[in-house]
């Protein structure tokens, strides 16, 4: 199928249905509309109260199924012109803006029902992600028939640019307030800034005093043993940049990134390494090293101490 072609299959999904006689999970509810308020830190009184009314851009949770989908719903067209696109090559997609306009105000027992519409499918367009067609939706949520209120969500269907692979761990950003740091690193140094004024130690390396202000400092020299503080295992996506040497699961194998508690006092995000990560835990004691990434990098590391 050529360019042409694809564009006038694409355009015959204008006007047709997304979804079809949608209905809302839930009706709308006080504590969804409690937990989204404490989320976006929206204290207004307009929603709390006897007379609450729910905050206008929580339009669409409101026609959301969750993990389990909802009754009525997804019609095939949309199915049909997102499937068409990735036999094109644009298999990837990502979601670019969102639209609402507000009709009337939506009150906790308010049933909601909606339809989608495929509004528009533009044409051929080059970004920097890739190439390929902005897929526009409307949907429109009405309460017993009224319409309260218009929701358009855009989307790019697009082929992947190839890019590089990029096998290199990520440089630090080394600037006029850590570049000690990474001196001390250079020369296998775990360097921990101490206030003139008043002693206490800090980490990362700030210009001034978090605990008096005051900007003189001087350093430290960590003695390398720490804990585990709190940790995650990092699954998915693989990064072969962040391979371990001595990774017994290989290049895409997971790695662990642990907040270690230095025996100074402060803590340091770095990586676990030389154990499978399932069995890092927090409390475990590990001992500093420094690894040698590549020709330009060293970076601190924690080995887990054997109990
Ligand atoms: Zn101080």
């Amino acid at each position: 199928m050529d360019d042409d072609e694809l564009q006038a299959r694409l355009k015959a999904y204008e006007g047709r249905p997304a979804a079809v006689s949608g209905t809302g999970r839930d009706p709308v509810n006080a504590p969804m509309i409690r937990h989204w308020c404490e989320a976006m830190g929206d204290r207004h009184p307009a929603y709390t109260g006897p007379d609450a009314i729910a905050p206008p851009t929580m339009l669409q949770a409101w026609t959301m199924g969750g993990l389990g989908g909802h009754a009525g719903g997804r019609a095939g067209a949309y199915d049909e012109l997102l499937g068409l696109l990735d036999g094109a090559g644009c298999t990837a997609v990502v979601a670019t803006d969102c639209e609402q306009e507000y009709v009337r105000p939506l009150r906790p027992g308010d049933e909601v029902t909606f339809d989608s519409v495929i509004e528009s499918v533009s044409g051929r367009k080059t970004t920097k992600l890739g190439t390929g067609y902005f897929v526009t939706t409307r949907t429109d949520v009405r309460v017993a028939g009224e319409l309260a209120g218009t929701h358009r969500f855009r989307i790019l269907k697009y082929a992947p640019t190839r890019r590089e692979p990029r096998e290199r761990r990520p440089r630090p950003v080394v600037n006029r307030d850590n570049a000690g740091f990474w001196e001390g690193v250079r020369e296998h140094r775990l360097l921990i800034q101490r206030c003139t004024a008043c002693a206490a130690l800090r980490f990362p390396w700030l210009p001034g005093c978090g605990t008096c202000g005051a900007p003189g400092w001087d350093t430290v020299e960590a003695s390398g043993e720490g804990t585990v503080f709190s940790y995650v295992v990092v699954h998915h996506p693989p990064f072969p940049a962040f391979a371990e040497p001595d990774h017994a699961a290989g290049p895409a194998g997971p790695y662990g990134v642990a907040l270690i508690e230095l025996a100074e006092g402060v803590r340091i995000v770095s990586n676990v390494v030389g154990m499978p990560c399932d069995r890092i835990r927090i409390g475990m004691p590990v001992r500093l090293d420094f690894r040698r990434y590549d020709e330009e990098l060293v970076l601190p590391v924690f080995q887990g101490v054997a109990a």
